[in-house]
């Protein structure tokens, strides 16, 4: 019989899952989800399957990208002195 109780702490990390990718969580809420994360098999999978995702996401973007538009938005990263 499976139990209830780690189901609910799935739905709890469905929530935390995104933000967390987002890193806009707290730093109590990133361990929480770290800490779940290591103990759940399930979870753990997805979030590496969000994280492949959108690092593959990233680099496509970012090879289709203009070049001149490139080199302008890391200009905008620089600080001007
Ligand atoms: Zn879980």
């Amino acid at each position: 019989m499976a139990a209830p109780a780690e189901q609910d702490l799935c739905l709890k990390c469905e929530q935390l899952l995104q933000p967390y990718l987002d890193r806009d969580l707290t730093e109590e809420e990133m361990v929480e989800a770290e800490r779940h994360l290591d103990e759940c098999g399930y979870c753990r999978k997805r979030y590496r399957f969000e994280e492949h995702l959108r690092r593959y996401v990233r680099e496509v973007v970012e090879e289709k990208m203009d070049p001149a538009l490139k080199v302008r938005l890391a200009a905008l990263r620089t600080p001007l002195v």
